[in-house]
């Protein structure tokens, strides 16, 4: 039987491939690694389980519709917990915020701030419910094939002042800089600089407020193994260590894939769920929609890298939130050099992962599991030598820890390891090495990200990162709804006899 592919076992490809097997259409996912999850792949190193990504699970609906669709409940795969605060937000000079999903607890810590920003905090929830109405729950989950789409959605745009950036607009709510940056930061999870992303990406904030935080028990890993099961249970056939090396066509048709080992595979349709460059670039290099594909996409900004440093120790530190934003003294001008400076900066913002204040399982007993992570230059905008600069980035993020948050820190080490951008582009092909794909400006995004069908060859897909809406579990999931909805469609369609 000849199945539809899907290339990649992220986030994007399993919630597509899961969609596609739960509507009827025999769907084979191939994946490179030796585990699925892309970026949530898992380390497990002396007893420490180390969720390499994702770490901050919004919006547990759109799990669970990948399991309704398929007929099943997501509490029967994996338990989702509520995390509380959602973040820890921290600054050198001694101000802490719990960013809490508690509206008096909030506003109190506000007012100690700034009592003024109270009411524009008000101001700014209700600004960001508005998008979040609009950008997500209308558009979120819709492919823009067309200019025609784009300009549907202009009006909204227009209205909710799409084309300020995050922090012109948080700022036109509140005055306290600590505020500022704790309601603009979001969108550098997803890859965004606040400074020039789209206001539109305000919209996380009241994503978190309406569906909390979540935490999977024993970890994002168990929740991307739930979503395996779940295909599988449903039919789905997952094949891992499968790296796909060439997108075979005929004229503007996908026939098929071949794969590292030569062997080649007969497909109706393939969707990619790796990296978009990749794609073009690599897998279908040879055809002439390929170079041209990638040539533009080559022309586009990517997102920034990280520097991600797992480590464990022979202690729970308990005094620590799950989440703690640990904001450095600078703020624009960091990431500023982070999106456009050809060198690392001497200081840092972190971003300090405590799994085990809500998993204990995560490290043996008494023990705790971390991981800490560095926004940092992706490969084109400073080309570093990661071989040298990892270990030693490694070593003042240690110091820093240990001097400002986990006193000790270097006497309970018991194991360590980092990924650097040299992983993302080595390990999950990313173009750059970035950690979240196209970088998410207005410019680029909608109608102007890769669209999840392709437009010369009509049975290749995209799904993930890459494409609309964009990056984060959310962002990912949302576009398989989309290139599902064209798939159903497409084969549908082609499976009916004229
Ligand atoms: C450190 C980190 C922390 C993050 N934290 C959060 C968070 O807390 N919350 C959140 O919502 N988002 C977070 N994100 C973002 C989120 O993880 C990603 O946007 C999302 O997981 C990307 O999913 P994806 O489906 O696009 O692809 P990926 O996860 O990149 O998966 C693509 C897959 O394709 C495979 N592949 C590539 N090339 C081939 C090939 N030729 N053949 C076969 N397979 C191939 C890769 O091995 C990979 O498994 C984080 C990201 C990182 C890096």
């Amino acid at each position: 039987m000849k199945r539809t592919i899907v290339i990649g076992a992220g986030f994007g490809g399993l919630a597509l491939a899961i969609r596609l097997q739960a509507a009827g259409i025999p769907t084979r996912l191939l994946e490179s690694r030796d585990k699925p999850g892309g970026r949530a792949y898992v380390y497990e190193d002396d007893g420490f389980i180390f969720d390499a990504g994702p770490t901050v699970i919004t919006d547990p609906s759109a799990l669970e519709a990948l399991f309704t669709v398929a007929g099943k409940r997501l509490a029967d795969y994996v338990e989702l917990m509520p995390v509380t605060p959602f973040y820890r937000l921290c600054w050198e000079n001694g101000v802490v915020f719990d960013y809490v999903n508690d509206q008096a607890a909030l506003e109190a810590q506000i007012d100690k701030l700034n009592p003024a920003d109270v009411a524009g905090y008000r101001r700014f929830l209700a600004y960001s419910k508005e998008v979040f109405e609009e950008g997500y729950l209308k558009l979120g989950a819709k492919p823009f094939l067309s200019f025609r789409d784009m300009l549907k959605a202009a009006p909204q745009l227009t209205r909710l002042k799409a084309w300020r950036s995050v922090y012109s607009m948080v700022s036109s709510f509140v005055e306290d800089e600590h505020l500022r940056q704790a309601f603009s930061f979001h969108s550098l999870l997803v890859g965004g600089n606040p400074f020039s992303t789209s206001s539109i990406y305000t919209l996380i904030h009241a994503l978190e407020r309406e569906w909390g935080v979540w935490f999977p028990r024993g970890g994002t890993g168990a929740l991307v193994d739930g979503l395996v099961k779940l295909f599988t249970d449903i039919g789905g056939v997952i094949e891992l260590n499968a790296p796909v090396e060439r997108l075979e066509t005929e004229g503007d048709r996908i026939t098929g894939v071949t794969l590292g080992d030569g062997r080649q595979i007969e497909a109706r349709a393939v969707a990619s769920n790796a990296d978009v460059v990749h794609t073009y670039a690599k897998l279908l290099g040879h055809h002439p929609r390929g170079q041209k594909a990638s040539a533009s996409l080559k022309r586009k900004r990517m997102s920034n890298s990280l520097f991600v440093l797992y480590f464990g120790l022979d202690h729970n530190h308990t005094q620590l939130a799950h989440h703690t934003v640990c904001f450095g003294a600078r703020y624009r001008e960091l990431i500023d050099e982070i999106f456009n400076k050809d060198a690392l900066a001497e200081d840092f913002s972190l971003y300090l992962h405590a799994p085990c204040v809500t998993d204990p399982s995560l490290a043996p007993p008494g023990c705790g599991a971390y991981y800490v992570l560095a926004p940092v230059p992706h490969l084109g905008t400073a080309d570093l030598d990661w071989a040298v600069e990892g270990p030693r980035l490694r070593e003042r993020i240690f110091d820093y820890l240990e001097a400002h948050y986990m006193p000790g820190l270097r006497s309970q080490l018991v194991t360590h390891r980092h990924i650097t951008p040299f992983d993302f582009r080595d390990t999950l092909n990313a173009y750059q090495g970035s950690a979240f794909s196209v970088e998410p400006i207005l410019t680029q995004s909608a109608w102007f990200r890769p669209h999840n069908r392709d437009s010369q060859i009509d049975n290749l897909y995209l799904v993930g990162a890459g494409t609309h809406p964009g990056a984060g579990i959310p962002g990912v999931i949302g576009s398989a709804q989309a290139t599902a909805g064209l798939m159903i469609e497409d084969l549908g369609q082609r499976e009916t006899p004229a």
